[in-house]
């Protein structure tokens, strides 16, 4: 599997460039919005193509397509359609992949009461209970903007995404990226620990949106509501998508 290079001006040209053949093109142009004009792309116009091999033929699996501030991605999902996702959040995968040995031992609670203060204190996050030094996988891909210690949060890690979703890993035992870094959705990002004020070793995962700490287990793809095809995409979803960006 390749990725070609933002296409620009004459798709055509490019396209068959690649090896592409005629139908496959028109697969593709079936599913882009009719106000792109594929001989003539605009300035802020481009696709990027996946394309994989099937049988010795070049199949376009996925594409990107940005057009001034509006982006969406597609895959495709059987010989002639391709699958649309747009930016929406509410459709990404944003909770954290707990692993099997990790148990939710407290749940996001912004109106949370110290028992012994009685003052409000909020819970941002997500806690998974896990051994000490289990790897601490990134969510989203974006770039390091925290790797630090803090008093409170212990080492942790601050990756910050695409349309203002920013993720936090808190109470780490060894971080493993540096700040400035460029991280892929998945990485290997840390150790978990019990650094900070943290009563036991546990990962706490905060998920901010526009600086908002926002329940992570919202946005959980709800599969069981999917349809065959749409689970067949979201598997496909992240083996392409390191082709994409
Ligand atoms: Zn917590």
């Amino acid at each position: 599997m390749y990725s070609t290079d933002v296409v620009k001006d004459n798709f055509y040209i490019t396209a068959s460039k690649s090896g592409l053949e005629s139908s496959e093109i028109a697969a593709l142009k079936r599913s882009i919005p009719e106000r792109v004009n594929l001989k003539q792309l605009k300035k802020d116009e481009s696709i990027r193509l996946v394309v994989g091999k099937k049988s010795g033929k070049s199949r376009i699996v996925a594409y990107k397509l940005s057009s001034g501030k509006s982006e969406y991605t597609a895959y495709r999902i059987s010989d002639s359609a391709f699958y649309k996702f747009d930016d929406n959040i509410a459709q990404a995968n944003l909770a954290y992949p707990k692993p099997a040995s990790a148990r939710l031992s407290s749940s996001f609670n912004p109106s949370r009461v110290n028992p012994v203060s009685g003052r409000l204190s909020p819970h941002n996050g997500i806690d998974y209970s896990m051994p000490m030094k289990t790897r601490v996988v990134s969510v989203i891909g974006g770039t390091v903007t925290k790797a630090e210690y803090n008093k409170t949060m212990g080492y942790y890690v601050e990756v910050s995404g695409k349309a203002g979703v920013k993720t936090r890993y808190l109470h780490l035992n060894k971080i493993l990226v540096k700040k400035g870094q460029q991280v892929k959705s998945g990485a290997n990002i840390a150790l978990s620990g019990n650094s900070g004020r943290s009563s036991g070793p546990h990962l706490h995962y905060e998920l901010l949106i526009n600086d908002k700490p926002v329940n992570s287990l919202a946005f959980r793809p709800q599969k069981a509501g999917l349809s065959k095809l749409e689970q067949h995409a979201w598997t496909h979803m992240q083996e392409y998508e390191q082709y994409l960006d």
